[in-house]
């Protein structure tokens, strides 16, 4: 496994480096859930092929100062699951030298980024598209594996490919969760005690509404009605958003229809820790 810190490097390295090359993007403080995504993108780029992973903690796509400098960074723990799951290429450059001291060009999705995590993060969307954007012409990756934890980004990543002409295929990964439910975050560590033990309750919440949309139920309000009040009743919760939106388009809905891809997405802050989680509630 190759460690590289320099962007010219890694542009180098890119060039050669036999094909499928797989791009997974990371910010570091890795957990199974990142591992889940190494073992997807090390079965696409086979024996031959190169898995490239970056463990960039992306100073552009915070929009809290606190946030940011609370972000774990156990750099040699990751480097250890890389190893592990075969990782090829970890790409760890220092945001001085990813980003020009001048630099004067963002990347910008201007309409799925405005809504759910857009709207109470301003600015996090562009640091992401932007980030990407750069990754992608560093790296050139035939394919880039991403999480559908962040369903959101997700979408925006496919449009960013799909308007730039950015030659990549994004692969989506399902998300990896705990035992209990709890969707595997690196945020997780940061949850005391009390507030690890009610988070299993933001998926519970999230499967019984799934499970009232199978028994029937199709009006959106009265989906969430209910749901929310048992989030907002947890204890130190407050809730960022509950909605359920076409998955595509991110486009409100009111009813769920059969032809509609619905989701069912949640942003919830326990104490000081905001995390987030979603489910599909397509009836098809
Ligand atoms: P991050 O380091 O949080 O930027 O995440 C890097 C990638 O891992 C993103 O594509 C995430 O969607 C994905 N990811 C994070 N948590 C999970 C999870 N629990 N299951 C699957 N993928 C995840």
């Amino acid at each position: 496994m190759r460690l590289i810190e320099q962007v010219a490097l890694i542009q180098q390295a890119c060039q050669k480096a036999a094909r499928p090359l797989v791009f997974v993007p990371t910010m570091g403080a890795l957990h199974e859930g990142h591992a889940s995504l190494f073992r997807q993108a090390r079965s696409l780029a086979g024996k031959e092929g190169c898995v490239v992973v970056s463990l960039f903690l992306n100073p552009k796509q915070f929009n809290s100062a606190q946030d940011l400098a609370l972000y774990p960074q156990p750099f040699e723990k990751d480097k250890i699951m890389c190893e592990r799951e075969g990782v090829d290429v970890i790409f760890h450059p220092s945001a001085a030298a990813f980003y020009a001291p001048d630099h004067s060009i963002d990347v910008e999705e201007v309409q799925l980024s405005r809504v759910l995590c857009g709207a109470s993060r301003p600015g996090h969307f562009k640091g992401v598209t932007t980030v990407l954007t750069k990754m992608f012409h560093l790296i050139m990756p035939t394919q880039a594996v991403f999480g559908e934890k962040d369903w959101q980004q997700l979408v925006i990543v496919r449009r960013l490919v799909r308007d730039l002409n950015i030659p990549v295929t994004v692969i989506a990964a399902p998300t990896l969760r705990e035992e209990d439910g709890l969707a595997m975050s690196s945020r997780n560590e940061r949850l005391s005690q009390s507030e690890r033990a009610v988070a299993p309750m933001i998926y519970q919440t999230l499967e019984q509404v799934r499970e009232q949309v199978q028994a029937g139920e199709r009006k959106v309000a009265l989906l969430l009605e209910a749901a929310r009040k048992r989030l907002e009743s947890l204890p130190g919760s407050c809730v960022d958003y509950f909605e359920i939106r076409e998955e595509e388009t991110l486009a409100p809905l009111e009813e769920i229809l059969e032809c509609s891809k619905a989701r069912l997405f949640v942003a919830i802050k326990l104490g000081e820790t905001r995390l987030i989680d979603n489910i599909s509630l397509s009836v098809l």
